[in-house]
């Protein structure tokens, strides 16, 4: 798929107006992804939203808050390739490494993500 610059510039102009519309966030962010532009993508989600990723011992690189690498967009460990993914719900941003033979399911596994993390901070919501 392509994407052009002023998709991405449309969609970022469109954000600036709703900051707090996390479909459109989300949906900007896959647009600078896929024109190439990680850093700002990923800065995009940070820059707003908590990242919830726990900070993780090797063989994966890690994808805290503290240690996440925008530029790095795949790895290689244990003999397989794995492609950095993100899903987002209530204000909050969690990042994983997909291992690329499932990537036909990325979007089920991005899916099933979400909505177990959406589940999560209700949980944890109603419980306050
Ligand atoms: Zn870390």
């Amino acid at each position: 798929m392509t994407t052009t610059a002023s998709e991405c510039d449309r969609l970022l102009e469109e954000l600036g107006r709703k900051p707090d519309d996390l479909a459109l966030r989300e949906q900007a962010t896959r647009a600078l992804q896929r024109a190439g532009r990680e850093a700002e993508a990923i800065s995009l989600l940070t820059g707003h939203l908590r990242n919830l990723t726990g900070h993780e011992p090797p063989p994966l690189p890690c994808l805290c808050r503290k240690c996440i690498d925008p530029e790095r967009t795949t790895t290689e460990a244990l003999g397989f390739t794995f492609d950095r993914e993100f899903s987002v719900a209530e204000g909050r941003v969690l990042f994983y490494w997909v291992p690329r033979e499932v990537r036909g399911r990325r979007a089920a596994v991005r899916r099933s993500v979400e909505s177990a993390l959406a589940d999560k901070l209700r949980a944890k919501k109603k419980r306050r």
